[in-house]
């Protein structure tokens, strides 16, 4: 009999790799840029030039669209869709599972007269009522109270969805309840993005500034991911079903010879990249990047950033065509935040920043003038994410990240901000400034001309920081890699609008309507930010105890996993921000708590059920035949008068036992039921399952450096790591 491992290995070591069919070459894939898109060029030909304009509007300045236009934009889309193969369009939404959601229908209607006739009424661009108590709502929605609506979102672009089977028209959509309340990631973006443009336009105004047109939040976010062969991935239910490698032991080589980052890319990864980037150029998705990771089998992919809207739709396409392709390829792409135990896991820098038509509102320049400005946005933001960095950290709690967070691969649990040393340097001046500023006033005075121009690059990297000022732009890189990046991006706008908003307030109360104060305003304002929020910038270490023994002196807060974090939701002023400007009402955010809680105790008790099958059923039995093998070899030795060495018999029956008594203790605690306290059980399976589960996998990885490889079951690291 063989196991199903070495059938995986005999598979791939038999993979024919794809010829393919279609033409990748840069010349082609750059001429096919967009072609899916029913964008600005699409909709400038096919709609009437009033419609066209109040389209433009909407996209560009927030302007409600009249309802009654959707007629004429749906009809030019169907005739867009239909011309590009089109027979289903679908209102594609993001519901609290963080996966995509989409249902398909035909434009197809009976004609009366035995045909069909296609069609695409407003109303069906406008909304969609897909049923609501299906997915995730916290509560807020019911199996008996089920009516939820999709919403069509003007600013991100329909796009076709091509499959060889047949092409779909896919409209994004925002996912509401018939109650009003947002059952989505989108919504709630939108809701933030709004509030982000009002407050930093309030801001722009008391520079002076009219015509800036919309101030928009971007996003530029970098997807980590492994690919292993597609065999080893079935071979695996661990792998197949949590998305993560529940047993293992470490490879004898790791990733410590630190040779595949950025190394050549293997030939299979690469044919996977282009045609996946094929793919995406045709979407409009504009992909940047794309190199090795550190660890062996990672990858990572970048576009160039987008509105935060529409970068989030389109890391969702990301996410999801990086996994179909790499199928195609004969490979599973695994998005798990760590799907190997010792080896780096996977994260997604989520890169933002806020701009206009006066351009990138974090860049330094080199104008004095925009440097004030510069540093009234990059101060308010160093605020925003002191004064909020619970709501922050909890915005990246979920089971996977915590294998990674704090874990010396990626940042700690603690927020703090980088600034690099010139920034870092001019922070503590404004600081200064506040305590002498007659003294400093030569050099500092904020808003006028003897400012100091800032280098481009404000600093070194240091990859050990949650949260980095990285040139023109903040890096969130705690964000987990199977997450969706629009929750941080939500948190991010809200809180930075809420600064805004401070910041502005204050500095016309100090002006007291004196155009003339405004830079002496600025300044007070400035140095009183510097002063109150130092305590969250740090240029050291991050992977450092020390730096955990001074962000406790500082009051920085250490919420080490998700059980630690997620409470913050619901702490009053987390709650406030949230609700002062709209982005999410008291009851959505604790409907969202009681999603997130339930989702870590579904995680959990998915590997755990997963652990004690594997342990059981594949694991268990392969060391029973190896002692029995080892056993009946020592009686056959004795038989014939020899003394039988049982070392190795000896430490089989150790582990066994070992692992037998592990399983015995995980089937304990996993006995537990949630007694109505969701927070209760989720501790419980922090607590008492994660260990039993570590216990159990202790004996099996030390099992895996004893028993014959012909028994052992699962396909092993170096295996799913190195076998390309
Ligand atoms: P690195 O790995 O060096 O951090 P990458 O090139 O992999 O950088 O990714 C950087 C990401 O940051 C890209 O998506 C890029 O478009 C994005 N980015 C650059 N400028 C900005 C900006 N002003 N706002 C938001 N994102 C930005
Ligand atoms: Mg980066």
């Amino acid at each position: 009999s063989t196991t199903g491992r070495q059938e995986a290995i005999s598979a791939v070591i038999n993979y024919k790799p794809l010829v393919n069919a279609i033409d990748l070459e840069g010349e082609t894939s750059r001429s096919l840029y967009g072609t899916n898109v029913f964008n600005d060029k699409v909709m400038r030909e096919l709609l009437s030039k009033p419609v066209y304009k109040a389209v433009q509007r909407t996209i560009e300045k927030g302007e409600t669209l009249d309802a009654s236009l959707a007629d004429a934009v749906a009809s030019a889309m169907k005739t867009w869709a239909l011309e590009k193969g089109a027979t289903h369009f679908t209102h594609v939404f993001y519901p609290l599972t963080s996966l995509t959601a989409e249902k398909h229908d035909s434009f197809f209607d009976p004609d009366g007269a035995g045909g069909t006739i296609a069609q695409f009424a407003g109303s069906a661009l406008i909304q969609g009522e897909p049923d609501a108590s299906s997915f995730p709502s916290g509560g807020i929605r019911s199996t008996f109270e089920a009516r939820g609506y999709t919403a069509w979102d003007v600013t991100s672009p329909a796009y076709i969805y091509e499959n060889p089977n047949g092409n779909t028209l896919c409209i994004p959509t925002a996912f509401l309840s018939w109650t009003g309340e947002a059952l989505d990631h989108k919504t709630p973006l939108l809701r933030s993005m709004q509030a982000l443009n009002q407050q930093a336009s309030r801001v722009l105004k008391l520079f002076g500034h009219s015509d800036f047109g919309m101030v928009t939040a971007s996003a530029g976010p970098e997807q980590e991911y492994f690919l292993i062969d597609r065999n080893f991935y079935f071979a695996r239910p661990d792998l197949l079903n949590a998305g993560r490698t529940l047993f293992g032991a470490k490879p004898p080589k790791g990733q410590e010879f630190e040779d595949h980052y950025f190394g050549a890319i293997p030939e299979r990864v690469l044919a996977f990249m282009m045609e996946a980037e094929h793919e995406f150029y045709k979407q409009g998705i504009p992909i940047k990047t794309r190199h090795n990771e550190v660890a062996p089998g990672q990858f990572e992919i970048a576009p160039v950033y987008e509105s935060a809207n529409l970068g989030h739709d389109h890391q969702h396409i990301i996410m999801l065509t990086l996994q179909r392709m790499a199928a195609k390829y004969g490979m599973a792409c695994l998005l798990h935040e760590k799907p190997f135990a010792g080896i780096n896991g996977s994260g997604k820098h989520v890169n933002w920043s806020l701009g206009c038509k006066l351009g990138n509102l974090l860049d330094p320049g080199e104008n004095p003038h925009d440097n004030a400005q510069f540093l009234v946005f990059c101060l308010a933001t160093i605020r925003a994410v002191h004064k909020y960095s619970t709501l922050l950290r909890a915005s990246v709690a979920s089971a996977g990240n915590d294998h990674r967070l704090g874990a010396n691969e990626a940042p700690p649990a603690i927020i703090s901000i980088f600034l690099g040393e010139q920034l870092e340097d001019i922070f503590n001046q404004l600081k200064e400034g506040k305590a002498s500023s007659s003294k400093t006033s030569g050099t500092l005075k904020i808003g006028v001309d003897t400012l100091p121009t800032l280098p481009r690059h404000a600093g070194d990297r240091n990859r050990t920081s949650p949260f980095a000022f990285t040139g023109n732009r903040f890096e969130f890189r705690a964000v987990g890699s199977n997450q969706s990046i629009a929750w941080p991006l939500v948190v991010m706008n809200c809180i930075v609008a809420d600064s805004l908003d401070f910041v502005a307030t204050e500095i016309e109360k100090e002006m007291g309507g004196d155009p003339e104060k405004f830079n002496d305003a600025l300044q007070t304002v400035l140095s009183g930010i510097a002063t109150e929020h130092s305590a969250v910038v740090f240029g050291g270490n991050g992977y450092s105890e020390d730096w955990h023994e001074e962000a406790a002196k500082r009051g920085l807060p250490n919420l080490r996993n998700t059980i630690d974090a997620l409470p913050a939701l619901t702490d009053p002023a987390n709650i406030a921000v949230l609700g002062k400007y709209g982005v999410l009402s008291e009851r959505e955010v604790e409907s969202r708590y009681e999603i997130w809680l339930d989702r870590y105790c579904l995680d959990i008790n998915t590997e755990s059920m997963l652990a004690l099958e594997i342990a059981k059923t594949k694991i268990l039995p392969a060391a029973l035949t190896y002692q029995s093998q080892l056993s009946s070899l020592a009686i056959n030795l004795k038989n014939i008068g020899k003394t039988p060495n049982t070392t190795l018999l000896d430490q089989v029956i150790d582990l066994t036992d070992s692992l037998e008594a592990g399983i015995a203790t995980l089937e304990e605690v996993m006995a537990h039921e949630n007694e109505g306290d969701t927070l209760a059980h989720a501790t419980h399976f922090r607590d008492h399952v994660l260990p039993a589960m570590l216990k159990v996998r202790t004996a099996a990885d030390a099992l895996e450096g004893v028993v014959a490889d012909e028994l052992w079951p699962l396909p092993t690291f170096q295996e799913m790591l190195f076998i390309k």
